[in-house]
């Protein structure tokens, strides 16, 4: 049976009906700004407009939030505070008819590259997404893993350097102050003032440098533009060791925009995995890319609607 995925993103609302293979088989796309109950209604007009005449078994919403799963609502969405408290299980089905369940967006993102992408080939996947935060989501025994309140798989905000910068969630050092986008672009203005002879330190007398800047100037050669990806990578890497011992993992994923970095980052976490985690886990561990880019948060989404008890993976379904 076919099923929605809904990803509910601070800028755009993303919907698609998906195949049980994967397919995306018609999608709409919406802006997401507004006050809550014109947010509610676009989402009930997006699940609607794509159905448009699909035989379609449920829906699941990915959310850039905390979801109690226990309540299926959204208790913390700091980049979408218009559905927090919204008992959005309820609000949507009322508006559509359709069977509807709730979900953190990296939690579904993981779930779709467990099913149809970086992880289809795997039982147990981390998956993680370099984006302006950090987030993840953890996928093992084919079970996706959410904690006791529905609150975990935050991967980003585990502490990797003590004292290090702050971040949001108020806590110092976190994976997220040290590998995100965010943290990409700040710690590339800090180096280009150091090397103001680099291209990076050009770039910066120009304009503002964002994080897409410096993957750009690494792959032209710019050595202060590698030299910020690699500590990027270090950096990561530490938090991945600390997984992979953890979970041991068969793959872990990296998504996001920062990912499109690819090797320039990956290639010094690998190194940096192999230093410090334990074998057997790390020689088992395949770092990679992740395959499905935006499309992840349909793609779980969708699967999850199939299944909202607790994620189980049913072959077959
Ligand atoms: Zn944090």
């Amino acid at each position: 049976m076919n099923a929605i995925g809904v990803d509910v993103g601070g800028t755009k609302i993303a919907a698609g009906v998906v195949s049980p293979e994967g397919d995306i088989l018609n999608e709409v796309r919406y802006p997401s700004a507004g006050p809550q109950e014109r947010l509610l209604s676009t989402i009930g007009r997006a699940v609607n407009e794509v159905k448009n005449g699909f035989e379609v078994g449920g829906t699941c919403l990915a959310v850039p939030g905390t979801v109690s799963t226990a309540e299926n609502k959204i208790i913390k969405a700091p980049n979408l505070h218009a559905i927090e408290g919204v008992p959005l299980k309820d609000e949507l089905e009322k508006r559509t008819g359709l069977s509807t369940t709730v979900e953190n967006d990296a939690n579904a993102a993981a779930w779709g590259e467990f099913r149809f992408g970086a992880g289809s080939e795997a039982t147990h996947l981390i998956f993680i997404t370099l984006g302006t935060g950090v987030g993840g989501g953890v996928v093992s025994h084919g079970l996706l893993l959410r904690g006791a309140q529905g609150a975990g798989g935050e991967m980003g905000h585990i502490t990797i350097q003590a004292t290090g910068p702050r971040c949001g969630c108020g806590n110092h050092g976190c994976l997220e102050a040290l590998a995100s986008g965010t943290a990409i672009a700040r710690r590339a203005r800090e180096v280009a003032s150091e090397k103001p002879d680099s291209a990076l330190g050009r770039l910066a007398v120009e304009r503002t440098v964002l994080g897409e800047d410096v993957a750009e100037l690494a792959r032209e050669g710019d050595e202060a533009a590698r030299s910020v990806l690699e500590e990027t990578g270090r950096w990561l890497g530490i938090g991945l060791a600390g997984f992979v011992n953890v979970f041991n993992p068969e793959v872990i994923a990296i998504g996001g925009g920062a990912a499109r970095a690819g090797d320039l980052i990956l290639d010094a976490a690998r190194h940096e995995v192999h230093l410090r985690a334990m074998s057997p886990g790390r020689d088992l561990v395949e770092i990679k890319e992740a395959s499905l880019g935006a499309q992840s948060g349909i793609l779980g989404a969708a699967a999850l609607a199939r299944d909202p008890s607790s994620g189980e993976y049913v072959l077959g379904t």
